[in-house]
């Protein structure tokens, strides 16, 4: 069945025949991926300092620097009226914004979005989950990385992970339809807990994705000596549990694995390994209002000169938002080996 689509091609639109993707996004790059899913960066401000993600001493912006929670939430219903389907909140911690729940509810309320998700670090949930839940968020990603208090505290800089677990808790009593953790893989850090973070996932009947660490931010982050690949991790896992993959998606990048008989799904974003940019369906919009069609590359669009200056006029920025799709890239060419990564630009910006 074909279906009249508008392509952003080099900036320029134009229609095409082409056959139906899954989904009737108007967004669609010159590779033929239909777009459908944005994640949102509400702060670059955290609570925590992940040594993966930030460095020690951050400068953070300043507030006219950032969208509004009004700004936020007329791009989101834009990117919705061009067909996107799911959104992901995330930043900095999206849990430290103030009036977040504001913009959950007013999220939660958009027609035509059939997912509101959130990726939060869970120093927040304890207090939050409930009113999170109830707001409209569907499900939520939970950053763990260690179970040894110490280690969490080291690799966070400063995160109690006894606060995090009460979050979790709080998040399995509010009634999401999902929580996934997500771990970032670091050799000579964490690499020796996979199998328990798994056990806890099993006892704890949560989702837990394994994520290969991202040569991003600080110019003289090597990442050489703490990258640890799906291809170490899978094995080493797979000598404790029966895992056996699966064709499940949750429209994201990752790759999912069942231990038969546990709710239990065992995901990997393996970005180096098992490259996904073929079937990437998403964009990402920092707090500042940047559109990135790809988080490892370094091209963007400014769509806070366009919201600023029309006010009251949806159809610029529509138009912005399509032409962007012109620079969507085949690829990332993310290389951990690098002796400087060539995206100088924190994960805490872009949001993940
Ligand atoms: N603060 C929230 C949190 O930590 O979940 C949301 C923002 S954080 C940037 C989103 C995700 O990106 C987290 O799961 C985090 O572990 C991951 N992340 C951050 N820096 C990364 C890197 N260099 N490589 C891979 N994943 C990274
Ligand atoms: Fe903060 Fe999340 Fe980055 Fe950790 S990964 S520093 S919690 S934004």
């Amino acid at each position: 069945m074909a279906l009249t689509q508008l392509i952003a091609y080099n900036s320029t639109i134009i229609y095409s025949q082409m056959p139906m993707a899954s989904t009737s996004s108007q967004l669609v790059d010159k590779y033929g991926r239909s777009v459908s899913y944005i994640r949102l960066s509400v702060t670059d401000r955290c609570d925590f300092r992940c040594s993966y993600c930030m460095a020690e001493e951050m400068t953070f912006l300043p507030r006219e620097q950032v969208l509004s929670l009004e700004e936020c939430l007329r791009l989101a219903r834009t990117f919705v009226g061009l067909g996107v389907t799911k959104i992901r909140i995330t930043g900095g911690e999206p849990l430290v914004r103030k009036n977040i729940l504001w913009l959950l509810e007013q999220l939660g309320a958009l027609e035509g979005l059939k997912e509101l998700v959130l990726t939060t670090n869970g120093s927040q949930l304890e207090k939050m989950a409930k009113d999170i839940r109830a707001a409209g968020v569907k499900r939520v990603n939970i950053s763990l990385d260690s179970l040894n208090p110490e280690r969490f505290k080291a690799l966070t800089r400063v995160g109690d992970l006894s606060k995090v677990l009460r979050g979790i808790h709080s998040a399995q009593s509010a009634g999401f339809a999902g929580i996934k953790l997500n771990c970032v893989m670091l050799r000579g850090v964490n690499g020796d807990e996979l199998v328990d973070l798994v056990q806890f996932a099993l006892d704890q009947e949560l989702d837990i994705s394994f994520i290969e660490e991202m040569p991003l931010g600080e110019v003289d982050h090597v990442r050489a000596n703490t990258y640890f690949s799906q291809d170490e991790a899978l094995p080493l896992l797979q000598e404790r549990f029966n895992l056996v993959s699966s064709a499940e998606t949750t429209g994201g990048p990752a790759r999912y694995w069942r231990i038969p008989g546990a709710k239990t799904k065992v995901g990997f974003i393996s970005p180096h390994s098992h490259n996904f940019c073929e079937s990437c369906n998403r964009v990402r919009i920092t707090c500042t209002g940047e559109l990135y069609p790809c988080l490892g590359q370094n091209d963007a669009v400014s769509l806070l000169p366009v919201l600023r200056a029309y006010p009251e006029d949806d159809a610029p920025l529509r138009k912005s938002i399509i032409e962007a799709m012109g620079i969507k890239p085949k690829g990332h060419d993310f290389n951990v080996y690098l002796p400087t990564p060539k995206i100088v630009r924190f994960m805490s910006i872009t949001g993940g």
